[in-house]
């Protein structure tokens, strides 16, 4: 590890203001958590006080995250669209209009935190829209949810000191979840931190006779520029199983990391499998950026939620 990546995992305070706030939110607990203090509820924190991540402002305000840069944040319905610059100074923009600056913007655990009063900000200036209701794609059908490497094997490092073997199960139990809910029959190659045979993966599916198999891994590359994410098929998969990755693919743009596309690849388990089977790389770990979001709950769910929207969409 270098001391480069070092940097990205501290606490960046950007603000001295920040550390001031940092004291009084930090009294604030501490007064909550005496004991024999009696006279109801702590109070509620305040907005200016509180932190929140882009994916809370985003379900806060029924957006989608639509862009995630080093510099800025894009959220989006189909009446706004909100910019957030992150770097100090910064802007935030709604339709086109500034809504004065973002203020304290810290990044904690790779995790960007902002100012918990933008939501009200925002709000303020966003247009009335009412969204019509979407029903939750659902499907029948059984899935394999393969979360990459396990036990022995940890897969890549991640650039912010996680194992891909982690970051795989975390996102495929993620996903499990939300297929089951969605009516779909999930068995998972492993849900521990377990070694399993590529082969044995891939005769799970032959077994069952899945409708579909999905891998889930994190991509590397020594570029630590290099990002985004890619499915993968067989060099001999049908063109059916095309159209499954192609389908996925789209559905995941929408967790806000770039595609590279579908591509072919005869990995282990794609060629064992005699039912449709897709790899997904979910993203570049030996990027900064991306190992960070990679590694954030809020972000997991949300790309199991786009993964799952294109599961939905194969099984149709
Ligand atoms: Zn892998």
């Amino acid at each position: 590890m270098q001391s480069g990546e070092m940097a990205d995992n501290r606490a960046i305070v950007r603000s001295s203001r920040r550390l001031t706030i940092g004291l009084v939110l930090a009294g604030v607990l501490v007064a909550g958590c005496q004991p024999g203090q009696q006279g109801g509820e702590r109070p509620p924190v305040a907005d200016d006080l509180r932190t929140v991540n882009v994916y809370e402002i985003a379900q806060a305000l029924g957006l989608k995250v639509t862009d995630i840069t080093s510099t800025h944040f894009t959220l989006k319905n189909p009446a706004n669209i909100v910019m957030i610059f992150t770097y100090p100074g910064g802007h935030a923009y709604v339709n086109a209009t500034s809504i004065g600056e973002v203020g304290d913007v810290a990044v904690v655990d790779g995790s960007t935190r902002l100012p918990g009063s933008l939501i009200g900000r925002i709000r303020n200036a966003m247009e009335a829209y009412r969204e019509t209701p979407v029903p939750t794609p659902t499907a029948s059908g059984r899935v394999v949810i393969d979360a990459g490497h396990g036990g022995k094997d940890p897969g890549a490092p991640a650039a912010n000191g996680y194992d891909e073997k982690t970051i795989n199960l975390q996102v495929a139990q993620k996903l499990r979840s939300i297929l089951n809910s969605r009516g779909v029959y999930v068995v998972m190659t492993r849900d521990g931190d377990t070694f399993v045979e590529l082969e044995e993966r891939a005769d799970v599916a032959n077994r069952m006779g899945a409708d579909l198999f999905v891998s889930l891994h994190a991509d590397t590359a020594s570029d630590r520029s290099v990002r985004g994410y890619t499915i993968y098929v067989a060099d001999a998969a049908p063109w059916s199983t095309v159209k499954m990755a192609e389908a996925i693919e789209n559905a995941m743009g929408a967790a806000g990391l770039s595609s590279r596309g579908v591509r072919r690849a005869n990995y282990k388990v794609l060629v064992r499998t005699q039912g449709p089977a897709v790899l997904i790389e979910m993203g570049f770990i030996s990027n900064s950026r991306e190992a960070s979001l990679l590694t954030d709950g809020a972000f997991q769910n949300r790309l199991a939620q786009a993964i799952a929207d294109g599961i939905c969409a194969c099984l149709k």
